[in-house]
């Protein structure tokens, strides 16, 4: 059976990567399950070259066939901010109650048509014999006025992805895979991988 390692010590993140890519034909474990334990700087300028450098690495450590992603939140009234840098923005343990009003002040009066930004997702395949593939998908949206919804997490609550009137938090969980920018590009990179001769 074919082995997929995804460079992630995150098992929720995990758990909802089996459920996107379950063909049945492919064993998908953590790096850890791996076996691999490495420190990985993240200091590419973009979620590509982020995910591709967690995809190398363990790659590297490893030998196998490892799909990595990176993602965050730009709003276009901020400059595409925070980004690349969403995890860490206003720093890495600050609560998201936190750093989600303060994307709310930072927008105090812009109005709704300027409010518009998108969750991003990169996702890199990085195979034994060099060959790499990286797809990106977005889920376009607006930024809202107040926090709502517990169902999500990170910037959820402050997120009305575009055709909703509820923000991302308040979506349940299956409905928010369907159309996040994480599952459409999980699902597009196993578009791609199971038609490589590695997968077919
Ligand atoms: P990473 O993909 O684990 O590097 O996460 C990047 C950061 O982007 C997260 O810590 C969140 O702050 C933000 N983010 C990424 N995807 C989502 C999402 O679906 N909802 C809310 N926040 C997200």
């Amino acid at each position: 059976m074919k082995r997929l390692i995804i460079a992630t010590g995150n098992m929720g993140k995990l758990n909802e990567i089996k459920e996107i890519m379950n063909s049945g034909e492919i064993e998908i474990v953590s790096m850890k399950e791996a076996g691999v334990d490495v420190d990985i700087v993240e200091d590419g300028k973009t979620f590509e070259e982020n995910a591709l450098i967690k995809a190398r690495a363990v790659s590297e450590a490893c030998g196998g066939i490892v799909l990595s992603d990176d993602s965050g939140l730009e709003v276009d009234y901020l400059n595409k901010e925070p980004g690349i840098y969403s995890a860490r923005y206003l720093g890495e343990d600050t609560p998201y109650s936190i750093k989600n009003a303060k994307i709310l002040e930072r927008l105090d009066g812009v109005p709704d048509e300027k409010r518009t930004g998108r969750f991003v997702c990169a996702v890199a395949a990085v195979f034994p014999d060099g060959k790499e593939i990286v797809v990106r998908e977005t889920m376009e949206g607006r930024i809202g006025y107040e926090e709502r919804g517990t169902n999500g997490f990170g910037y959820d609550p402050i997120f009305r992805p575009d055709g909703y009137d509820v923000s991302s938090g308040e979506l349940p969980m299956e409905e928010k895979n369907l159309i996040s920018h994480r599952g459409k590009a999980f699902r597009k990179m196993w578009e791609i991988l199971s038609k490589t001769e590695e997968f077919r």
